[in-house]
């Protein structure tokens, strides 16, 4: 059976660990050709290694950039573009959180200026090479292959909902790349490219364990998910795999949300 991204490529950032780790082998194993974007180089090569050796067929190449950075951004989208031929998927998943209390009073300019850099900015950089890139993918209807392509923004649950636990900064970040999203969806739409954002409920992550770092804080945060458990990071790999193949052709700005049903909790 043919693999559900056979013949595309793909840009994932934040792929050296959790969500952008197991979205790299779940494309990779529906035949997808990756670069594997990450700040960390190390985690990056690890992890194009480790779907190299599971998939064979298709191109897997590590890459750093730091996504907050304007010009590294462009690299990464030129190599793609450059080793593979074309973009089909932009997956802008890198994201940081402050482990420490970050609220209104006591946050410093410095952490949110970093986390806005970062979860938005990195964000926006992303949606613009891709977008210029996918305006050029050749049309080759033998392999079903088509001008534009699926952009996917990682949020979060807290862009929707008032987390109780206070992370200002990332917070703020996750909710503008909702709005963010969904307005380039809109102006895109008719150029074939999809925009669409990923609200992951928390996950069993190192981003997330790091926060709740001690048992009681995880339990505490337990308490609120109808499942009772984490989730894993390959159960939005899964959805971001929907979101970049051709199932999901009518789809564009949404708020996909995999949380557990934590977003429709009281
Ligand atoms: P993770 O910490 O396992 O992975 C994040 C990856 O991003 C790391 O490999 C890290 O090196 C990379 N990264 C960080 N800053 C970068 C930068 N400037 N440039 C390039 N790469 C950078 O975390 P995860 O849980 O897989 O998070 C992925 C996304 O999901 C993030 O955007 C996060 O905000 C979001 N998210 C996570 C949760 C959760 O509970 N884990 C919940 C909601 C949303």
């Amino acid at each position: 059976m043919p693999g559900r991204l056979q013949h595309r490529s793909a840009l994932i950032t934040g792929a050296g660990s959790g969500i952008g780790l197991e979205s790299s082998i779940l494309f990779a194993q529906e035949g997808a050709n990756i670069l594997l974007v990450d700040v960390n180089f190390e985690n990056a090569e690890k992890a194009s290694k480790q779907v190299s050796e599971r998939f064979p067929n298709v191109k897997a190449i590590p890459f750093k950039a730091d996504v907050s950075k304007e010009d590294e951004v462009k690299a990464a989208v030129d190599l793609a573009v450059k080793e593979f031929g074309r973009l089909d998927i932009m997956f802008n998943n890198a994201g940081i959180m402050h482990s420490e209390d970050d609220n209104a009073l006591n946050t410093e300019e410095s952490i949110w200026d970093l986390t806005m850099n970062i979860n938005l900015k990195g964000v926006w950089w992303g949606c613009k090479y891709a977008i210029l890139a996918m305006r050029q993918n050749p049309t080759d209807e033998a392999k079903g292959l088509h001008t534009g392509g699926s952009i996917i923004n990682t949020a979060s649950f807290v862009a929707i909902m008032g987390a109780a636990t206070p992370q200002l900064a990332y917070t703020a970040s996750k909710g503008a790349v909702l709005a963010m999203t969904r307005e380039l969806a809109m102006v895109h739409a008719r150029e074939g490219i999809r925009l669409n954002s990923l609200c992951p409920g928390p996950l069993k992550t190192p981003l997330l364990m790091d926060f709740l770092n001690t048992d009681e804080k995880k339990q505490r945060r337990l308490i609120h998910l109808p499942m009772g458990r984490f989730g894993e990071a390959v159960e939005l790999a899964n959805a971001a795999l929907f979101l970049a193949s051709g199932e999901s052709s009518y789809i564009t700005g949404t708020d996909f949300k995999v949380d557990g049903g934590l977003s429709s909790a009281y």
